[in-house]
């Protein structure tokens, strides 16, 4: 077996364990494992009165479909094996919630907190410019997103620079998705990753046979829940399940420290707390952690767990002090395989992050169609279905006999505005897919986890789509 990172090495064990269960060719096989380009630049930025060689990577892991998609991340620990096993993770989720793209990812080895936003902005248009020079991005071709370390600033000035290169193209805002909303983006993009974690564990903790067999009632409300990391990811998972789902959530952990109540943290005036005093540590009525134990916080007595910052946090170390019965996975790659094989031996239910943080892709693609269509969702028809409610009511009022009130009248007669429509298209799509991923497990009776299941779902597709394409057996 050849040797990779942890990150890279477990991915690549998840897939060679869920390939057994499907009927594939080897060649197949090999051919949905492997990354198909993998482009590393180096490039100079002037940084005050140095210079800095600066790495970057894009990896487009499968082209069975097109354009490829995925995420750029800005880090210190961006490595080239770590952006292959992102771009990996890609491609797998967008099978497994049927959005039609490849998988890619990006990575620039920065830390982002480092430099001024003049800096970065210099990093972000050259780096695009490195794409464009190698085909590397455009609509029909690879179509970057945020990810760690970035959001819609970086998007709208890879969007600006592509667009310097290719005025003429009228699709030019659908080579990147995650725009700010007046330049091109789409409502409800920001909180597209967190939202999906929502609806995916709601849905998980929704299936009565397997909360039985954890020990637990059914549904998420009353839960407790523990979150690794408060960036966008985390803070709106924390926040819509509080809000929407009735979890209570007990403990958070951030690069400063860690916090434990069990009565519960109210995530909004925590939110509040560290933007005013830059830290969660002190959050009144917790208990706080150093920074040198705020992994511990992973190990808290608590219904789910969600790690929600970056790879390889549960691992043969600390697999068996985890606490938690559910482990939702919001970052990608938090558990290495060898953590899984213990978590899984103790019964734990791992929903993984190639279903359970498919949100973000999910509404990504939703942006992309908006830019291909030119027009924002809704607009169409959002009228028209209003009308037609409304005469609903008024005839149902005029054969009763009786009448709603002003507010009712509202809520039963209101169309769908772009951000109702890109959320009920989110909850379609994990609810879809859980149960799908879920079938699997039904299916094939060897099948005994969600992560088996949901690369087998994945391999079955992008194998049927290469089958289709007649280049295989
Ligand atoms: N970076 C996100 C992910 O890991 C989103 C990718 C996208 O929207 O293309 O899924």
């Amino acid at each position: 077996m050849e040797k990779h990172d942890k990150f890279y090495g477990s991915v690549l064990n998840f897939f060679e364990n869920a390939a057994q269960h499907t009927n594939l060719h080897r060649g197949i096989l090999e051919q949905i494992r492997a990354c198909n380009s993998v482009y590393r630049m180096r490039f100079p930025i002037k940084v005050g009165k140095d210079v800095k060689v600066i790495e970057a990577y894009r990896v487009q892991h499968s082209h069975h479909r097109l354009p490829t998609k995925g995420g750029i991340r800005y880090s210190n620990h961006v490595n080239q094996e770590e952006v292959m096993a992102l771009a990996t993770l890609m491609s797998f989720k967008c099978a497994i919630v049927d959005v039609p793209f490849g998988g890619a990812k990006g990575g620039v080895k920065v830390n982002p907190w480092e430099y001024s936003e003049y800096e970065l902005e210099k990093i972000t248009r050259r780096y695009t410019t490195e794409l464009v020079k190698r085909n590397m991005i455009g609509p029909s071709i690879d179509v970057p997103a945020p990810d760690y370390g970035t959001g819609a600033r970086e998007m709208a000035w890879i969007y600006d620079t592509y667009r310097a290169f290719n005025e003429k193209e009228i699709d030019a805002a659908g080579c990147v998705t995650g725009k700010p909303v007046n330049q091109g983006g789409i409502r409800g993009r920001t909180e597209a990753t967190g939202r999906g974690v929502f609806y995916g564990i709601r849905e998980a903790c929704n299936n009565k046979a397997d909360m039985k067999k954890l020990g637990l009632e059914p549904g998420i409300a009353g839960k407790t829940m523990v979150v690794q990391g408060l960036g966008n990811v985390g803070s709106y998972t924390a926040s819509i399940c509080q809000e929407e789902g009735d979890a209570i959530i007990v403990g958070v952990s951030e690069v400063e420290g860690a916090i434990y109540d069990p009565k519960g943290i109210d995530i909004h005036k925590l939110l509040e707390f560290r933007k005013e005093t830059g830290s969660i540590i002190n959050y009144p009525g917790a208990k706080s952690f150093p920074k040198d134990d705020r992994k511990t916080v992973l190990e808290f007595e608590c219904d789910i767990l969600v790690p929600a910052a970056l790879e390889n946090q549960i691992t043969i170390d600390n697999a068996d002090r985890i606490k938690a019965k559910i482990i939702g996975e919001a970052a990608n790659g938090p558990i290495t395989s060898e953590g899984e094989a213990i978590l899984l031996k103790k019964g734990k239910l791992i929903i993984p992050d190639v279903f359970l943080n498919a949100g973000g892709v999910t509404v990504s693609y939703f942006e992309w169609l908006k830019n291909l269509s030119h027009i924002r969702f809704g607009r169409m028809d959002k009228r028209f279905n209003q009308n037609t409610y409304d005469n609903f009511v008024t005839l149902v009022e005029n054969m009763t006999g009786k009448k709603v009130n002003n507010l009712e009248r509202e809520f039963l007669t209101k169309g769908g505005d772009e951000i109702d429509i890109v959320r009920s298209g989110l909850e379609e799509t994990m609810v879809t897919s859980y149960n799908y991923t879920r079938e699997i497990m039904s299916r094939k009776r060897k099948v005994t986890d969600l992560r088996t299941a949901a690369f087998v779902n994945a391999i079955e597709k992008i194998g049927s789509d290469y089958m289709a394409m007649g280049i295989f057996p």
